[in-house]
């Protein structure tokens, strides 16, 4: 086949949205000056308790002396398909790698930024099986196994700081048992002695900052305990590790497996094109119908969480949170008129100016007050003969509760038309106890970088 025509097939074969999907890097910084470490979640795919941990830090810490860089979703197509690695196992690809690999620029990249001279210290975050034990228990408590443990490739490395690499994860070890009070779920060193003939391991991203003289460690969960259970562990070892940097921090919520699971999949937003739509999925209905994409172009979104994503579909769109489905997004499309950023709304009585992509809450009822250029349409609103819901005062029981959002039947869509074009989206929102946590940051799907 000519060149002209291999090109030509290329470029027709259709990229998926999962197959763009590239990792992000977050840095965490803080005024004061310290250490800066390196926390990497999910080079494999099937591991969520370490890619879980690394996205919790970029959503629920400050930095308040040293800095933390955080790329929480390394193989990002991977965990979004739940896979461990759609092209092979990318923990073995630091030694060596073809070209060709799938994931070479992806590999280049982000052993651009362990080597970046800012990098003191490296953390990689992963799920392993059973429990390490440095003597044979049984089957599961044993040497073979990685759950449960900090591992290093060798005793220590020339650095002028973190050279005692045992050391310090043995501290890190002691600083998480003090927090269990059951001694199987303790932490232990392993060792791996990369450097006295494993080959396995010498492949490892780890051993690549080992060999470029930057302290790296591999933090293991075991996979033995349910996702929010791994993560609690991997944030005590994290903490631990910030603890013997003099790394300081806060955090947004308790340090305990009950309040780390309630923070999992919490606040999961994603707004579409500049926030003409911005749809809260955390507790959405399985499929959303008719939504309002943008004609000809591809779907641009920002969104509050590094692990949610949009990929395409035979039957419209997921949207995926790590190796979680959250929703359908079923589409209907359209030409965009971007006259619209704010409008006047009246809301229990009380006039109010809201922006194009807000959730505003309303305890009775509301009424659009657009200009007479823009259509309204309340989904699930409806009269016989009425085509728009612009000046009409609406309560909940004239919405069908199927319409809503939320699984919760208390979140509704006004949508904003002008001529054939589609305006924006507000979301009205009956629920009771409002909502009035601080509005998250958001992320583009592509590289971000950002200042808590
Ligand atoms: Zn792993």
């Amino acid at each position: 086949m000519r060149a002209w025509l291999i090109l030509y097939l290329l470029c027709l074969s259709p990229l998926t949205y999962a197959d763009k999907l590239r990792f992000s890097l977050h840095k965490l910084t803080s005024d004061k000056p310290g250490p800066t470490m390196l926390v990497i979640g999910g080079i494999q795919g099937d591991e969520p308790g370490g890619f879980t941990a690394a996205s919790m830090l970029v959503t629920n810490y400050k930095i308040k002396s040293g800095n933390v860089w955080v790329v929480p979703n390394l193989n990002f197509a991977s965990i979004i398909r739940r896979s461990r690695g759609i092209y092979g196992d990318m923990n073995r690809k630091f030694r060596r790698l073809a070209e060709n690999d799938p994931e070479y620029a992806e590999v280049q990249k982000i052993k651009k930024i362990i080597l970046d001279q800012d990098v003191d210290i490296i953390l990689n975050l992963h799920d392993g099986s059973g429990f390490y034990r440095k003597k044979y228990i049984n089957k599961l408590y044993n040497p073979r196994r990685w759950g449960q443990s900090i591992i290093i490739d060798q005793e220590k490395i020339q650095h002028k700081q973190f050279g005692h690499l045992n050391a310090i994860a043995s501290f890190v070890q002691e600083s998480i048992n003090k927090q269990l009070k059951n001694s199987d779920k303790f932490f232990y060193v392993k060792n791996t002695r990369t450097n006295k003939g494993n080959p396995e391991m010498e492949k490892s991203l780890t051993y690549f900052a080992i060999r470029h003289h930057k302290p790296a460690f591999a933090v293991e969960a075991s996979k033995n305990f349910l996702t929010h259970e791994r993560t609690y562990y991997h944030l005590l070892a994290v903490e631990g590790f910030m603890h013997k940097l003099g790394i300081g921090f806060e955090r947004d919520f308790k340090m305990t497996r009950r309040s780390v699971a309630h923070q999992i999949g919490s606040n999961l937003q994603i707004s579409l094109y500049d926030n003409r739509i911005n749809l809260d999925v955390a507790n959405s209905r399985r499929v959303l119908n008719y939504i309002p994409l943008k004609k000809h172009a591809d779907i641009e979104y920002k969104k509050s969480n590094p692990l949610l994503a949009i990929i395409d579909h035979p039957h419209g769109l997921k949207v995926r949170y790590g190796n979680r489905f959250v929703t359908s997004l079923r589409p209907q499309y359209f030409e965009y008129d971007d006259s619209l950023q704010s409008l006047q709304l009246e809301i229990d009585g009380r006039k109010k100016t809201v922006n194009i992509g807000d959730r505003i809450h309303v305890d009775k009822s509301f009424r659009v007050l657009a200009d007479r250029d823009y259509r309204v349409n309340v989904i699930g609103f409806s009269r016989p003969g009425l085509k728009n819901e612009n000046q009409l005062l609406v309560r909940r029981k004239h919405i069908q509760s199927r319409f809503s959002v939320d699984r919760g039947r208390k979140v509704f869509r006004v949508e904003l038309y002008r001529g054939e074009r589609f305006s924006g989206m507000i979301l009205v929102d009956f629920s009771k106890q409002q909502k009035t946590g601080a509005a998250r940051k958001m992320f583009s799907n592509e590289i971000t970088s950002s200042r808590l």
